[in-house]
């Protein structure tokens, strides 16, 4: 087959489709700009189809004006958008990990909106802190001396080796130099802090003795101790515990700074989950200054919480990078609603979702997962779907080999590949996300919420009733 020039011939002109009469309603509505480009853009696109000949007729007047509209449509969305996450892993990086609670919303929403205490003191009536509004809360929940928020967990790691460690060496175990997404490397992150590294051990084995041979009274600057919070090294392992390395610390006057990531605010092991390090547990047990994010097991806004010694804090605060990391207003106080809810820890597992989503039921996933059954099956009548279990992860760099035993309901949809099915879902209205395995579409219910059910059954409808 050759390419039908006779076709390319019918392709009307920009001009002529902004004159007609079938657009006038989107002549009333666009801007002229916005409609004119979306025209050449549907044009273009209908060309390039001509010269792959994948088509063999141009579109009459009424299809190229639901072409047109629809494109318009499409450029007048915003780009960072609200999904549907049928994944079923709670703390899915690339959809904005943690999702805040109602209480977060709220507070973000009063402070967004108006003004606010951000740098005032209601009661002397003259400046304040900004750290002030989370400190005490964040003290009282991790029984540490002090805290302060910058914007990630990244941020806080290179803040506290700069302030801390600026030209001493800084010890860490060969098995702790972790690499997180999204370029965060430990002996990078070092370099730019102007630390230096000095690995001890190897891949598998630190022994306390490895870090003792390191430090030097003249040299040493830190001891630093990475959780490995997204993998497990597992087999013939060793590492220092934390009080331990304390100890150690304690002997030769140099402070302990623990990076544990994930943020776990209470102890998972009761809900059947991994140990994770909890913050207030870390400093229990000696750590200096602690590290973590926001927006991982803690549940709440993306930041970068350090708590510690006062001494530690102080240099921190002080430090010009402190500026440059500077958390905003709408991070503080979805931050201070969500940590207020620790404060009574069944609030906390209510309220916060990402504690929500970890430690639902499986009983209540199997009834959720038929209820989006039932709503599926109303929604697109003879769609081959089930509820089945199937194995999820937590996500976000967080318990990685931790399996969350979840319910799904699994899709079969016939005249239709599983990959495009997927594909029209991501990029319908609102996008719901799911994925295929053992040849099957699945939504994994633990990350969806109830009111979102009809969504993903009226997005099925539109996408395999097109
Ligand atoms: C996730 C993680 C980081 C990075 O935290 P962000 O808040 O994403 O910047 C650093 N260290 C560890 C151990 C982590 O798990």
């Amino acid at each position: 087959m050759a390419i039908d020039y006779s076709l390319l011939r019918q392709i009307p002109k920009v001009d002529e489709l902004l004159g007609c009469q079938t657009l006038e309603p989107l002549r009333e509505q666009v801007p002229h700009s916005l409609l004119k480009e979306q025209i050449q853009l549907v044009l273009d696109t209908i060309r390039q189809e001509v010269f792959a000949e994948t088509r063999d007729s141009i579109p009459d007047a009424e299809e190229l004006f639901s072409l047109i509209s629809e494109s318009i449509k499409r450029a007048s969305q915003r780009n960072l958008r609200r999904v549907v996450n049928a994944t079923g892993v709670v703390l899915h990086t690339n959809l904005g990990r943690a999702k805040l609670c109602r209480q977060a919303v709220q507070a973000v929403e009063e402070v967004a909106e108006g003004y606010s205490t951000l740098e005032y003191n209601l009661h002397t009536g003259s400046r304040g802190s900004r750290y002030d509004h989370v400190e005490q809360l964040l003290c009282r929940l991790t029984g540490a001396q002090s805290a302060m928020i910058v914007n990630n967990n990244a941020a806080a790691v290179l803040l506290i080796l700069s302030a801390v460690a600026k030209g001493k060496e800084v010890v860490i175990s060969r098995g702790e130099l972790v690499e997180i997404g999204g370029s965060f490397r430990v002996p990078e992150i070092m370099e730019q802090s102007g630390g230096i590294l000095r690995e001890v051990g190897t891949t598998n084995k630190t022994h306390l003795s490895d870090y003792e041979n390191a430090v030097d009274p003249e040299c040493t600057g830190a001891l630093l101790k990475v959780h490995t919070s997204n993998y497990k090294i597992l087999g013939f392992t060793q590492s220092v515990p934390l009080p331990q390395l304390a100890e150690l610390g304690k002997q030769y006057h140099l402070p302990i700074i623990y990076d544990i990531g994930s943020g776990a605010m209470l102890d998972f092991t009761p809900y059947h989950l991994q140990e994770e390090p909890t913050v207030a547990q870390s400093i229990r047990e000696g750590a200096d200054v602690v590290s973590f994010s926001g927006d991982k097991l803690l549940g709440g806004p993306p930041a970068g919480i350090i708590v510690g010694k006062k001494k530690y804090l102080d240099l921190m605060k002080r430090h010009p990078l402190t500026r440059a990391f500077r958390v905003d207003k709408m991070t503080l106080a979805a931050l201070e609603a969500t940590l207020m809810l620790y404060l009574d820890e069944e609030q906390a597992k209510r309220e916060i979702p990402t504690l929500r989503m970890l430690l639902a039921p499986e009983e209540e996933l199997e009834k959720k997962a038929h209820l989006l059954c039932e709503k599926i099956r109303q929604a697109v009548p003879g769609l081959n779907s089930c509820v089945q279990q199937e194995i999820g992860q937590v996500g976000g760099g967080s318990m990685p080999t931790q399996e969350l035993p979840s319910y799904v309901v699994a899709i079969q949809p016939a005249g239709c590949s599983l990959e495009r099915l997927e594909k029209a879902l991501r990029e319908d209205e609102i996008p719901l996300i799911g994925r295929i395995a053992h040849d099957r579409f699945l939504l994994d219910v633990r990350t969806m919420e109830p009111e979102e059910f009809d969504l993903a059954a009226q997005s099925l409808r539109r996408c395999l009733t097109k």
